[in-house]
């Protein structure tokens, strides 16, 4: 069974390696949304996998350094796309939350990125 908490945040990016011309490659921002997704047995007691109390402690500290930030300036985001800021994230929660097995990014409605630490 798998259990996800979705979190949001402001940030400002612009992408340096797009085609001259780009709209990406100006200075802009997105009301980003994520998921971080726990794969796990449910505890036959608590009937949890893991309290979402849990999964908000391991993402807090992270968070901060990308909420109301310019992405390109924070270490390892030089080139800000879904799927570095996917792998980002990941790398960084798993650690404290062994359970993690997908991370999913917005950076609109419509665009996003699953990434599976694969
Ligand atoms: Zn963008």
């Amino acid at each position: 069974m798998e259990i996800f908490k979705e979190f949001t945040f402001e940030a400002a990016h612009r992408l340096p390696h797009v085609p001259d011309g780009h709209k990406c490659s100006r200075l802009h921002g997105h009301s980003f949304r994520c998921e971080l997704h726990v794969r796990g047995d449910v505890d036959p007691r608590l009937g949890w996998i893991v309290d979402f109390a849990d999964i908000k402690r391991a993402f807090e500290p992270f968070l901060a350094q990308l909420d109301h930030h310019f992405l390109n300036e924070v270490e390892g985001l030089a080139n800000p796309t879904s799927e570095v800021l996917a792998r980002w994230i990941f790398d960084r929660v798993r650690p404290s939350l062994p359970g993690l097995c997908r991370v999913v990014v917005r950076e609109t409605c419509t665009s996003g990125c699953v990434y599976d630490g694969t």
